[in-house]
């Protein structure tokens, strides 16, 4: 299931591919049949919150994102659902995408099954819920959890459902409150409270392993232990984890030092692909986490095996030396310096 970074990835490719232009839109598969209605309106843009996905559709392009006449499309992919995009060169790029599930060239051809050069011919796969087309380009949605028509208050029902996004702006410090105050009144494990999207949208199975070691958390501390001082600096971890995935599309937690100690072990990796992977500049995906999927081998810290266990219907991944409840507050500042997500100096995609 995509993480709350490639949904805001994904709002951005559909601002910059569609932002203010009348669209056309159709429900090949015919399951989403009010896709009628919205049919020759304006997209106004996109939002994400969470791991949910809004595109506000109005009669034309000068109309405010908050006027009633807004009708919000609401849409979350699910472990299944993914968006194909196809377009004029240069339409949106292959890494500003950011679905994992990203399917590119399938059963892009035309009837006679000739190569499509020209993204107005091709023929939307049966499957496709919602086609959203464009004057550059078109996108495909298909296998969604979710695609619903929504008003203003149906809007505001999903957000109001949703505990805090680390992405969304948040100059006055309200959501780190409230993700430290949903954290410290629960006697549930911090491990599971962290995929409860009521206490904070938009982490997946990958961010809740690696913060939890970066802090050197015990996953299975209660939240109401915690203190708010280590909480706010588990936010603020997360906060910079996910908005260098937004900006690249990768999640990438291991400091660059701890990296190559792993280099001559083969990495048992099921296949957790990320966007970017062909490029040899980002850091590669064995080099990337510190315990997500690492159960059984070597600690990249101390040696120690990965363990994992089932924790929230999710396996969690930990080092039992490193996030011991002893360990915590020894190492938190000593190994915790300010952005110790950043790459390793010289690398490509550290400029943008
Ligand atoms: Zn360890």
């Amino acid at each position: 299931m995509p993480e709350g970074h490639t949904v805001h990835r994904l709002a951005g490719a559909f601002e910059r591919a569609f932002g203010g232009q009348r669209v056309r839109t159709s429900s090949p598969q015919g399951r989403f049949g009010e896709a009628t209605q919205l049919d020759g309106t304006v997209l106004l843009g996109a939002e994400a919150v969470g791991k949910h996905l809004l595109l506000p559709f109005a009669p034309s392009a000068d109309v405010d994102r908050d006027a009633p006449v807004v009708r919000h499309v609401h849409i979350h992919l699910g472990l299944y659902g993914s968006w194909t995009f196809a377009g004029d060169p240069g339409f949106v790029d292959a890494h500003a995408i950011g679905a994992p599930r990203l399917r590119r060239g399938e059963q892009e051809e035309e009837l006679d099954g000739a190569e499509v050069t020209d993204w107005r011919r091709i023929v939307p796969r049966p499957t496709v819920r919602l086609r959203i087309a464009g004057a550059r380009g078109l996108a495909d949605l298909t296998g969604p959890t979710a695609c619903e028509i929504l008003d203003g208050a149906g809007r505001q029902a999903v957000l109001d459902r949703l505990g805090p996004d680390p992405l969304r702006p948040d100059p006055a410090g309200r959501e780190r409150r409230r993700f430290v105050e949903a954290v410290r009144r629960s006697r549930t494990s911090i491990g599971a409270l962290l995929m409860n999207q009521r206490v904070v949208a938009g982490i997946g199975n990958i961010f809740r392993a690696e913060l939890l070691f970066r802090a050197r958390l015990d996953p299975l501390v209660p939240g109401r232990d915690l203190s708010p001082g280590m909480l706010e600096q588990m936010w603020e971890d997360l906060v910079a984890l996910m908005t260098y995935g937004a900006r690249t599309g990768r999640i990438v937690t291991t400091q660059p030092e701890h990296r190559e100690i792993e280099a001559r072990i083969i990495e048992r990796s099921r296949g957790t692909r990320q966007n970017g992977d062909e490029d040899p500049d980002v850091v590669p995906r064995e080099e990337s986490f510190y315990v997500y999927h690492r159960q059984t081998l070597p600690c990249r810290l101390c040696g120690t095996t990965v363990r994992s266990a089932d924790l929230s219907a999710r396996t969690v991944f930990w080092c039992p030396r490193c996030q011991s409840r002893r360990s915590r507050r020894a190492s938190w500042t000593r190994e915790h310096p300010a952005a110790p997500w950043a790459l390793a100096p010289g690398r490509a995609d550290e400029a943008a």
